[in-house]
């Protein structure tokens, strides 16, 4: 089998990198042959745009495989009228995703990063009243949203601190609820009532944007802790940035922004009870090492003739 002729036109990790040397014929993003993109059988792209005026310069292209989930870059109705096989690598990084939001409930409970700017300031006693934080142990976790992301980030709750674990996702069912031991609600209402903890786990969508507004907040408990990892405007900046002024929350943690990468100028940023991430979810050297392999393995199945595991169109 002669190895196919692999672009990759965006950095990725040594390890993955090494394991795509051994398979394929790789034209890596430094080299200078990355500019004859006419010889291009395959391609690996993170944030790279495949528009159409790209892929026409690319008479030979069988596959483009994104290393990473969302394939907005991609230009998907012209490669699929190209014959083009899109492939994407949906569970590389939903762990590492999860693990950040447990990061940032922790945090957000304990007040970890702003005890930090406190003790860089200076303090005069130990335990500052203004750094008392709450447990998760036996807490209430509201997940909006149980696919991939919503489901791990459930278990480890319940698994480590064994939180009640209730799911606002009008597209799953009670019983896939039922079996992780998980509880249905019918109504996004009735999660942020009762919730001690909020997760969002959704795409960005017509339906989603704004989501979460000042509506949404003012239901939620004064005690309670709000967290999105999904997209920026599924929360409404504004009305957050007036709940947490107000301590109308405990406390909110942000990984997606509406306008990113974020400004440090961001009004989010001057609440003590707020943190923000950049978009840092799937930045792990585990997450970006099975990326990486995983669009290799991708365009190999195509090679050897096989199906692909996760095809896009
Ligand atoms: P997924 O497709 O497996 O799950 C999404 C879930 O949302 C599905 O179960 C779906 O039924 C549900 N859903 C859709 N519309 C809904 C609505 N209106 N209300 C409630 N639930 C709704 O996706 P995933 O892998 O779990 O990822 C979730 C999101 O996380 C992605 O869409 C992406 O935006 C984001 N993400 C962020 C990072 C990061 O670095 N921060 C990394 C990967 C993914």
């Amino acid at each position: 089998m002669i190895p196919i002729k692999t672009f990759i036109f965006d950095p990725i990790d040594p390890v993955a990198l090494e394991y795509a040397r051994k398979r394929l014929d790789i034209v890596e993003w430094t080299n200078k042959e990355i500019e004859n993109y006419s010889i291009a059988e395959a391609v690996i792209v993170r944030t790279f745009k495949m528009t159409r005026k790209i892929i026409d310069q690319m008479p030979n292209l069988k596959i483009i495989a994104k290393h990473g989930v969302g394939v907005d870059n991609i230009d998907l109705d012209y490669a699929k009228s190209r014959g083009i096989i899109v492939t994407n690598t949906p569970h590389a990084n939903m762990n590492s995703v999860a693990e950040l939001v447990i990061a940032l409930a922790l945090n957000c409970a304990r007040k970890v990063t702003f005890a930090h700017t406190m003790v860089k300031k200076g303090v005069e006693k130990n335990s500052p009243f203004e750094l008392a934080g709450f447990e998760l142990q036996n807490k209430t976790v509201g997940l909006i949203g149980l696919g991939r992301i919503g489901t791990l980030v459930g278990w480890k709750l319940k698994a480590a601190f064994n939180t009640k674990v209730l799911v606002y996702d009008p597209y799953t069912t009670e019983s896939i609820c039922k079996k992780e031991g998980f509880i249905k609600c019918e109504d996004l209402d009735q999660v942020l009532k009762e919730s001690d903890i909020v997760s969002i786990s959704v795409p960005f969508t017509k339906d989603t944007e704004n989501l979460i507004s000042a509506r949404e907040l003012s239901l939620m408990k004064k005690n309670a802790i709000l967290i999105n990892t999904s997209r920026g405007k599924i929360i409404n900046e504004k009305d957050l940035y007036h709940a947490l002024q107000q301590n109308k929350l405990f406390g909110a943690a942000i990984d997606a922004f509406a306008e990113e990468p974020v400004s440090k100028d961001h009004p989010l940023l001057t609440c003590n009870n707020f943190i923000g991430t950049p978009h840092n979810g799937a930045n792990t050297k585990d997450a970006l090492i099975r990326m990486g392999t995983e669009a290799v393995d991708e365009i190999v199945r195509l090679m050897n003739n096989e199906e692909t595991l996760s095809k896009i169109i």
